[in-house]
């Protein structure tokens, strides 16, 4: 078996505003790239990952929100087909983006078309956390983090805020280590 070599990549990296490219049909890395991601997913805890956070600029993307039935979306070339009008906002985060969570406004419904990890045509239609997380996902495909869906203003206090966590973050990691 290989081994799962692929690393997070985090804010502030030009990989994350970059635009990723289609997936050709049936191209065979594809499943494997899926294979990674969904380990990765799980291994670093988040609900939804997408393949630019691992370096990959492909349009890749895997999802499992927790809920019951828990479902892992494993998606190729997904894109929103349909988005209500209907807007709502909750407070998203990012593995990219760690510690910082920001209230985002998102469609409320959406339906979203893609490829499964066997090139099979599927549909998706969501609400609630799953619908933001869809959209949250596809975004980065697109080069957008959810900080660039915030005003001006919201986004520069947001990457303050952002700055501020990663130093405590860091003093606090160099302390334990000091202590150790
Ligand atoms: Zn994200």
């Amino acid at each position: 078996m290989k081994k799962n070599l692929m690393n997070l990549v985090t804010y502030p990296s030009p990989i994350l505003s970059k635009k990723c490219a289609e997936v050709k049909i049936g191209d065979m890395q594809a499943g494997e790239i899926l294979g990674n991601m969904t380990d990765k997913l799980y291994e670093w805890n988040g609900a939804g990952l997408a393949a630019p956070q691992v370096g990959i600029l492909q349009r890749i993307v895997v999802i499992d929100v927790r809920e019951d039935p828990a479902t892992l979306y494993r998606m190729i070339n997904p894109r929103i087909v349909w988005r209500s009008e209907e807007l709502v906002e909750s407070k998203e985060g990012c593995l990219s983006i760690p510690r910082l969570l920001e209230k985002v406004p998102r469609h409320e419904l959406v339906t979203v078309q893609y490829f499964d990890e066997n090139f099979a045509e599927k549909e998706v239609y969501a609400s609630g956390f799953l619908s933001c997380c869809l959209q949250h996902e596809l975004d980065h495909l697109d080069g957008i983090l959810y900080i660039d869906r915030l005003g001006r203003r919201k986004r520069s206090m947001a990457i303050q805020k952002f700055k501020k966590l990663q130093e405590e973050f860091e003093e606090k990691r160099k302390e334990e280590e000091m202590t150790e």
